[in-house]
């Protein structure tokens, strides 16, 4: 019998000033890349290093106005990060060589359901239940490289109905973009359309259905969406 359902599509970001859009290969992501945020997550960023993790591709999202409230999850994080997208691939890329790379750079939320996270960290299992979900990652629009030019610096912010909870600048991530790509492309063989999400600063926080979201990166487009209501009926019913 003949499977019935479509090929899946992957999903592509809008690239400013360009007619085509950018399509998604597979999402990395770095975990306690700022030592402040590797503190509150109870971690010592001096014995803990960073370190990757995926998120779904499905995960991946164009930035609208709104963002619907996950289900099975009663503590809804933020966290604004930078999102690097390369342009081509390679596999053991030098540091020096790394960001010759990169296609364009992005502001991105690495939306998570931290309960199910910490759940998952402090039983020793993988985190996918906290960190993959459709549309956890919602991306505003790619500014090419040469229009941005500043991955080690520039501020990094995030609001929630207008009050500051995420604030510092990207010179505070403890791996640079570059080192990033050189060591991920030790494991993997990197390709155009691979997205790394850099990892977010101290702050980190719950918002509920309601609250506005207002986040931003120094040169780049930012968000502005609203989290709402699930569409799902029973989608906000909690795990047994
Ligand atoms: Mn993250």
């Amino acid at each position: 019998m003949k499977p019935t359902h479509s090929p899946y599509v992957m999903p592509s970001l809008p690239i400013e000033g360009e007619a085509a859009r950018f399509p998604i290969r597979q999402v990395y992501c770095v975990g306690r890349n700022y030592a402040a945020h590797a503190r509150e997550m109870g971690k010592d960023p001096d014995r803990d290093p960073p370190f990757f993790f995926m998120k779904s591709v499905d995960s991946v999202v164009e930035a609208g106005t709104t963002f619907e409230y996950p289900r099975m999850t009663q503590n809804l994080h933020h966290e604004v990060e930078l999102c690097v997208f390369l342009g081509r691939g390679g596999t053991e890329i030098a540091v020096e060589d790394a960001l010759s790379h990169v296609y364009g750079y992005a502001l991105g939320l690495d939306m998570t359901r931290r309960d199910l996270q910490l759940q998952a960290r402090d039983a020793g299992r993988p985190w996918e239940f906290g960190k993959c979900f459709r549309g956890s990652a919602p991306i505003a629009p790619i500014r090419i490289r040469d229009g941005f030019g500043m991955p080690d610096r520039g501020e990094i912010w995030l609001d929630v109905n207008g009050k500051r909870r995420q604030s510092a600048t990207l010179a505070e991530q403890l791996w640079s973009v570059a080192e990033q790509i050189a060591y991920l492309s030790n494991y993997y063989d990197l390709e155009g359309g691979d997205v790394i999400m850099t990892g977010t600063p101290a702050g980190v926080g719950a918002v509920v259905p309601g609250d506005i979201i207002r986040a931003g990166i120094d040169g780049l487009p930012g968000i502005e969406l609203v989290v709402i209501e699930p569409a799902r009926q029973n989608a906000r019913k909690v795990q047994a």
